[in-house]
């Protein structure tokens, strides 16, 4: 029976795990520097963690869980997101306990049910971050600094920081109802999405990839008229802020998030090429979320935090040509010659190996042929022979087959030769 993988899902093999490896590492790297620290949660949560803090107004509860119930009855969800189980664990294990700034990075995979397309999967990887307690626009400012820092350090230079302020409590609610009264009369004109957002998550309805152009999207009222002026003045620190940190933003008026525990700061990082298919693809999406939580039934801990879509970056990788730099490869493949010399090359190979070189060998190979080979596919540095002429006159040769020379040394040299420190190599008779 033909088995495939699922719809939405990938395997990465050869160069592209090496990709996927080297963003985390270059992710991790950057946020190291900027003083955060890995966090690593379940993949798996009580649904709760997700309905309650997403919200049920948002396309992810709605629509795109994946959510079954286990052997204990329990209601359990594959997570679709990583700010909901990390302000989960920050809570749960009392974090909040030692008072300043607390910030987390994260990496792994996430689920969601959509609709399979480029760069849309339903199982796709995450580096995030969150920064709990603080409440400053400089600490707004350099979490989008972060953000920016880590796409650069990749080599992703043309993008477009889109940011905007959504306020929150009952300025929001003024907001959203004003909304409301203003896409009523008009329905029946708007998509279905729309529709069904209009009810759920009004605020939504500005992301609308199919009505945005239409005028009533374009006449809708402005967050910025409905917001008290302590939050325009704090946008407009945070603003001045990524302005001496020199990074370049546009203020998108109409920028909200699809997750209700946003507040005030949000922003997403998109790809800016108008000649490259990727154009305005959504690489990272971020922004505050005071009150989550509060919806643990935690302290109150202001947050902010971000999200970055690690397939989204593979693509723009290959259409930038941004190679990952092979470190240099000392390979070393051991070959033997006739049916006595394996054990010697095994052990060899051992010894090799625990010194921490990448060795490769043929386990059942007497002839040359097939042994070349072997290290031709592993693109092995040196070649070691082993026959049975030299294991009796106790030297080992080696190729080296980047500078082409071949010598013949006394086993213990060997040692010297790969620059081993310790005990000195010796052939087992
Ligand atoms: P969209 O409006 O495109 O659905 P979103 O608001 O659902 O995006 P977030 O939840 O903010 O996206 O996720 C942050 C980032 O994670 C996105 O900018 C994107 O790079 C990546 N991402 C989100 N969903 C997917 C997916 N289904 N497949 C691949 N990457 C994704
Ligand atoms: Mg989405």
């Amino acid at each position: 029976m033909k088995v495939n993988k699922i719809k939405g899902t990938l395997d990465f093999y050869q160069y592209d795990a090496k990709k996927y490896r080297y963003l985390q590492r270059i992710a991790s790297g950057v946020a190291e520097s900027f003083g955060f620290r890995e966090m690593i949660t379940p993949i798996f949560e009580a649904t709760e963690v997700f309905v309650r803090s997403v919200g049920e107004g948002s396309d992810i509860v709605n629509k795109e869980m994946y959510t079954f119930i286990d052997r204990g009855e329990r209601s359990i969800t594959l997570r679709p997101e990583g700010t909901a189980p990390v302000t989960r664990a920050f809570v749960e294990n009392k974090l909040y306990a030692i008072p300043g700034i607390h910030k987390f990075y994260y990496f792994g995979p996430m689920f969601r049910y959509e609709r399979p397309q480029a760069g849309r999967l339903r199982q796709f990887t995450q580096f995030g971050v969150e920064a709990f307690g603080g409440e400053h626009p400089n600490l707004d400012a350099d979490l989008i600094n972060l953000n920016y820092q880590i796409l650069q350090a990749i080599g992703i230079k043309n993008i477009k920081v889109l940011i905007n302020t959504i306020g929150s409590g009952k300025a929001r609610e003024n907001y959203v109802e004003a909304l409301k009264l203003h896409f009523e009369p008009h329905l029946s004109t708007l998509c279905e999405d729309c529709k069904q957002r209009y009810q759920k998550n009004p605020l939504r309805m500005l992301d609308c990839k199919v009505d945005c152009h239409s005028p009533i999207m374009q006449s809708a009222p402005l967050v910025s008229n409905y917001l008290p002026e302590e939050d325009l003045k704090y946008f407009q620190d945070v603003m001045s802020a990524l302005n001496f940190f020199g990074i370049p933003f546009e203020k998108s008026d109409r920028l909200v998030r699809g997750l209700d525990y946003y507040t005030n700061t949000v922003f997403e990082i998109v790809y800016d090429d108008p000649n490259s298919p990727l154009n305005n693809l959504a690489l990272s999406a971020g922004g505050r979320y005071n009150s989550l939580t509060r919806d643990f039934d935690g302290p109150d801990y202001p947050a902010i935090g971000f999200a970055m879509g690690i397939e989204r970056l593979m693509m723009v990788m290959d259409e930038l040509d941004i190679t990952v730099s092979e470190t240099k490869d000392d390979t070393i493949t051991v070959i033997t010659l006739g049916e006595k010399m394996k054990k010697q090359g095994l052990l060899l190979t051992q010894y090799l190996r625990l010194k921490g070189k990448r060795v490769e060998i043929d386990y059942q190979s007497h002839n040359l042929k097939p042994q070349f080979k072997l290290a031709d596919r592993t693109g092995s540095r040196y070649i070691i022979i082993i026959g049975l002429d030299e294991f009796e006159n106790n030297q080992i040769r080696i190729k080296d087959s980047w500078e082409k020379t071949e010598i013949l040394i006394p086993v213990p040299e060997l040692t010297a030769f790969f620059g081993i420190e310790g005990e000195k190599y010796a052939y087992q008779k």
